[in-house]
């Protein structure tokens, strides 16, 4: 059985998040905002993001697939589940869980960049630089973490541990 490390815990998350939120709320005052919670990996993030923002806004869901050798990405994306409306002439954030090697990322912003909107940007809970393949513009970001696999906090291993209320380190037992 693996046992799991605590990597960044409740408490931080919350103060970050919440930092987070008062920045948004900050630069689109008066927009019309969208956010775009991408599934399923986001849930957890977007549900307190959303709660730490006080403007009007409208939110969305995503989901995508990515095709790759085990946990590797490929940058092949399918959209499995689509917006259900246009964000033309909107203020669109892309709340996702983690940038890892960027691709999906870079992937779905020039999906959405077709779509017209006043503005397209990135808010990540996690960043893992050491990863990256592709740069994708993050400009909102929790946490910068090591090159480690992490679940919690809507994350999972095998559909598992996103119901963690931390961010963890899957370890195996000695
Ligand atoms: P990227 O295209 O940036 O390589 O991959 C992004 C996606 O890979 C994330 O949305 C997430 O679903 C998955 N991913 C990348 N790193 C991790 C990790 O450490 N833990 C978990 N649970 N998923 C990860």
């Amino acid at each position: 059985m693996p046992t799991i490390r605590t990597l960044i815990d409740a408490q931080a998350i919350a103060y970050r998040v919440k930092s987070l939120g008062a920045a948004i709320s900050h630069a689109h005052r008066g927009h019309d905002l969208v956010l775009i919670s991408v599934l399923k990996g986001s849930f957890v993030f977007a549900a307190d993001l959303v709660r730490a923002i006080e403007i009007p806004i409208a939110v969305d869901f995503l989901a995508c697939q990515s095709y790759g050798a085990g946990t590797e990405t490929s940058g092949v994306v399918k959209i499995t589940h689509d917006l259900t409306q246009p964000i033309e002439g909107k203020h669109v954030i892309v709340v996702e869980d983690i940038i890892d090697t960027g691709l999906t990322m870079s992937y779905l912003l020039s999906n959405l960049e077709t779509r017209k909107p006043a503005s397209l940007e990135v808010c990540a809970l996690l960043h893992k630089p050491a990863r990256s393949r592709v740069k994708v513009p993050i400009h909102y970001l929790g946490f910068t973490i090591e090159d480690v696999f992490v679940v919690g906090y809507g994350l999972d291993f095998a559909e598992r541990y996103r119901n963690l209320p931390y961010i963890g380190v899957l370890e195996e037992e000695r």
